[in-house]
């Protein structure tokens, strides 16, 4: 039997999808770390991944039997430009397994070397955004938020050349799929029709199994990806995710966060707030996620005209219906979530004023998000701890005018405290990868050849809903001068 149980769906698909090119191997890998548990749910043996078998297959120096390894092609909408070919420049699609739950899934190599989609790259990555991504999309998962995964990542050896030399490091990446907006764009706009048809045909029959019961399938399949996204951003915005490069080159059909670049998570409370460096107007800033979304996903729509009606006419009305369905679901899904934080368990027309007055305030005052929520749970089970809340606010009274309106809903259905903060303190993590914590996680790897921070905070961020009182410091929002001003994608 092979080591890795692989099935390559994707590689059986059309030439014009993907180039066939295998990773270039590196000088000198070594593990820096391998997520055991996604291992095992993957069927593939965790130690014989650590072992000097496994190893090479993550550094691409070995092709194990069974892999494909191929980059594929997508094209996609940059800061609103279109890029008609952008493609697997710098990850290698290994193939696939389908894993103890009976979930196909890619197992990616990000940063194993150059590919015909490569442009003016190297095709290789750095250690910090490496590490980033492990951590921020294994916290992810954590929060019970869609997302790729992070199965290991190596350091290879060599250097890349980034604003400086730094070392460099491959991330093998897990995902349901691959497959973005911009996949179907890429067809679309060399007006192949035939190929559009064949990815969403591939979609379906992978990720959206019962649009095919449908009598219009591709109209049930951007239907279940508008339902996933709405779902999926107002997760982000129930932690505070920033994503930052919400490309639809970036956007998983599958409802799955991926491409984490310069994403960052909210420590004070501000919808504007936008931290990537290249983010200029802030057209990817927490607030306008939602926005950004529904606008990638009628570039979705676009390329699936075709097969949406048989006249354009039509087809577009079916799109614009289709598409306005993002906004209440989003809202649907944003409001539940924001009930959810606040420890409401029923569903009143003032709830959403009510949490947007807690949020109004919040920025006003610079609060900060993750702890004014987590505290607002023991708050629920005793008036006394409203201390520790409005201590988060610049100005203290701000807070007590609204916890006064909060008490007052909180009365119209009665719970045991101990019940409802357990409700809330499921809703409200104590820990988020943190911006700074992530910065000295990334400086103490590359400065120091340190990991043992990293894996550290990857043990805290594995249980965010616990307390963890040995770890308590890391609920610590950033002092002043720790407070990380801007994020890069570093690639
Ligand atoms: P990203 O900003 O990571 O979403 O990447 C945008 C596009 O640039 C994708 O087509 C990537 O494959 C490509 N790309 C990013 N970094 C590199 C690199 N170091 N070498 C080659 N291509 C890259
Ligand atoms: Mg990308």
């Amino acid at each position: 039997m092979s080591a890795i149980p692989f099935d390559n769906s994707y590689a059986r698909l059309p030439g014009r999808f993907f180039a066939r090119v295998d990773p270039t191997p590196v000088p000198a890998p070594q593990l820096i770390s391998l997520n055991r548990a996604l291992a095992e749910a993957l069927q593939i043996d965790p130690d014989w991944l650590a072992s000097p078998d496994g190893v090479p297959v993550l550094a691409g120096n070995a092709v194990p039997p069974g892999a494909e390894p191929i980059a594929t092609a997508y094209a996609g909408h940059q800061f609103g430009h279109l890029v008609p070919q952008l493609g697997d420049g710098r990850a290698i699609l290994l193939g696939e397994v389908v894993d103890r739950g009976g979930t196909r899934r890619d197992i990616q190599l990000k940063g194993a070397g150059p590919t015909p989609f490569s442009r003016r790259g190297d095709g290789r990555a750095a250690l910090g955004p490496v590490l980033r991504e492990y951590l921020v999309s294994e916290a992810m998962a954590a929060l019970g938020i869609p997302t790729t995964r992070a199965l290991a990542a190596v350091t290879t050896g060599a250097n890349v050349a980034r604003e400086r030399l730094l070392p460099g490091a491959i991330l093998t990446r897990v995902a349901a799929s691959h497959i973005r907006v911009g996949t179907f764009q890429f067809f679309a706009i060399r007006r192949d029709t035939d190929g559009v048809k064949q990815l969403a045909d591939h979609v379906i029959a992978r990720h959206y199994p019962a649009a095919a019961e449908s009598r219009q399938p591709y109209q049930a399949l951007l239907a279940a990806v508008i339902e996933r996204q709405a779902a999926l951003v107002a997760q982000w915005l129930c932690v505070g995710f920033i994503h930052g490069v919400m490309n639809t080159d970036n956007m998983a059909v599958t409802g799955e966060t991926i491409d984490y670049g310069p994403c960052a998570f909210l420590d004070a409370y501000d919808p504007a707030t936008v931290f990537s460096a290249i983010d200029e107007h802030g057209r990817y800033a927490y607030g306008n996620q939602p926005a950004i979304a529904q606008w990638n996903l009628a570039r979705l729509a676009e390329a699936l005209l075709p097969l949406l009606a048989p006249e354009t006419e039509s087809a577009i009305a079916v799109a614009q219906d289709l598409l306005a369905g993002f906004v209440p679901r989003f809202e649907t899904a944003y409001h539940a979530g924001l009930r959810r934080k606040l420890g409401l368990f029923m569903d009143r027309e003032s709830d959403v004023a009510l949490a947007g007055g807690l949020l109004e305030v919040m920025t006003a005052n610079r609060a900060d998000f993750t702890l004014t929520f987590r505290r607002l749970g023991a708050a629920a089970a005793d008036p006394a701890a409203d201390r520790d809340v409005r201590d988060l606010f610049i100005d203290p009274t701000a807070y007590d005018a609204w916890a006064a309106r909060w008490r007052e809903r909180l009365a119209a259905e009665p719970r045991p405290g101990a019940e409802r903060r357990e409700t809330m303190d499921a809703a409200n993590p104590a820990f988020i990868p943190r911006n700074h914590r992530v910065e000295a996680v990334i400086a103490a790897a590359i400065e120091r050849d340190d990991f043992g921070p990293f894996a550290e905070l990857n043990t805290v961020l594995a249980k965010p809903y616990d307390d963890q009182a040995a770890f308590a410091a890391y609920a610590d929002p950033p002092a002043e001068y720790e407070r990380v001003q801007r994020t890069f994608c570093g690639t």
